[in-house]
């Protein structure tokens, strides 16, 4: 077992940070509320202030910086970089790079900094009370950032910024207001203490609980509710197979504003080159993980020869649909090539790459389809496992 002192030291200002102004919310805040009161623009501020703080960090430090989703016009990074500052949540610079570190080896506990294998405390905000060795800064895989100046003008100015944006923004809204110590406690404090705890879920619950249904080869999971609190984060399974992609949820109906607002963005000029990754990988990583879950099941089970030999067919069936997507997608590479290598001028030529390239569309489109398809076949038979299982 460890003990206290087998610990490293306690980080004093972090301890400030995350135990001493939880404490001081949880009694000042209900106390000036019995005492004077709050009205609901101060409760609208305080949403707002929340929302402007988390999809700084999500769509910013998360989404742009962390993982390049997108590219964004300096407009909107000068405001993600402020808001960011406003979460308290340290520089793009930290964040980003200790982000990059989790993705390259999660779960793993000597290298990932907030590693869930540690356990549901540890990833949510322990690693941040004490001098862990995963702490230390390493920003060899963060020179992109350091080359981006206004990432690199808001780790220098950090503490003004976020003194500026957690006090000074609060205190002004306060004296506008009417009720200075109201509005600081509320907008200032509550909001601040909020806004960490529900970022903290995706490194803690993201990692626990919820489904896998993209892939079991880390502790990440998809659940609907934690989207919800963490503005659209909670599809944490599917991020950390694609963390390149700017969506989260991907389906239109699955909870993510952050996607929506890179989305909203990208129509008015603000960002551009939003990844996406291809529906053909999506269903492949789906039914991977269906083909791998469904093995595991058939190896304890006996008598289920048939069942094995339908696996194995519908095994085939998926090499033979993912061979013919490479294939048709290195069709599609050489169509890109000619095109560009000119021989356009001819409208007959023309014609002709236009009806190959609705051609291939529709082979792609079939493919995705028979993916699909199959998904759904797949249900059925570990739907049929399991009932073997019970009657057994
Ligand atoms: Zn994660
Ligand atoms: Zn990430």
């Amino acid at each position: 077992m460890i003990t206290t002192e087998q610990k490293p030291p306690l980080n004093p200002v972090n301890v400030a940070i995350f135990v001493g102004l939880p404490l001081a919310a949880l009694f000042l805040v209900p106390a000036w509320g019995v005492y004077s009161g709050y009205d609901a623009s101060q409760w609208l501020w305080a949403l707002a202030f929340l929302y402007l703080n988390g999809l700084s960090i999500t769509g910013g430090y998360h989404r742009l910086w962390s993982h390049r989703a997108y590219e964004a016009h300096p407009a909107l990074k000068w405001f993600y970089a402020l808001w960011g500052a406003g979460a308290l949540q340290n520089s793009i610079l930290i964040w980003s790079s200790d982000h990059r570190r989790h993705h390259r080896h999660v779960d793993d506990n000597e290298q990932d900094p907030y590693s869930a294998g540690r356990g549901l405390w540890f990833s949510h905000m322990g690693w941040m009370l004490r001098e862990y060795n995963t702490n230390e800064p390493d920003f060899s895989n963060a020179r992109d950032l350091q080359r981006d100046p206004i990432v690199m003008f808001q780790d220098r100015h950090y503490v003004a910024l976020t003194v500026l944006m957690n006090v000074g923004l609060p205190l002004l809204l306060g004296i506008w207001h009417g009720d200075i110590i109201g509005t600081l406690l509320l907008v200032g404090l509550l909001r601040l203490v909020v806004n960490h705890h529900v970022t903290f879920f995706i490194n803690s619950l993201a990692h626990f609980w919820g489904s896998r249904p993209y892939t079991e080869s880390n502790s990440a999971r998809d659940n609907g509710f934690l989207a919800f609190l963490t503005y659209g984060e909670g599809y944490h399974n599917y991020h950390h197979i694609f963390q390149t992609d700017y969506r989260n949820g991907i389906r239109w109906w699955q909870w993510d504003p952050t996607k929506w607002l890179i989305n909203a963005c990208s129509r008015v000029g603000l960002a551009r080159n939003l990844v996406r990754v291809p529906d053909f990988k999506i269903q492949r990583a789906i039914l991977d993980t269906q083909f791998q879950r469904a093995r595991d099941q058939l190896e304890c089970s006996q008598d289920a020869e048939s069942l094995r030999a339908t696996l194995e067919r519908e095994y085939q069936l998926f090499t033979e649909s993912i061979n013919a997507w490479t294939t048709l997608q290195a069709q599609r590479y050489e169509a890109k090539k000619a095109e560009i290598g000119g021989a356009l001028n001819e409208k007959k030529l023309k014609l002709q790459q236009k009806w190959d390239s609705v051609a291939l569309r529709t082979k792609f489109k079939e493919l995705e389809y028979s993916l699909k398809m199959q998904h759904k076949r797949l249900n059925l038979l570990m739907e049929q496992m399991r009932l073997q299982a019970q009657a057994a």
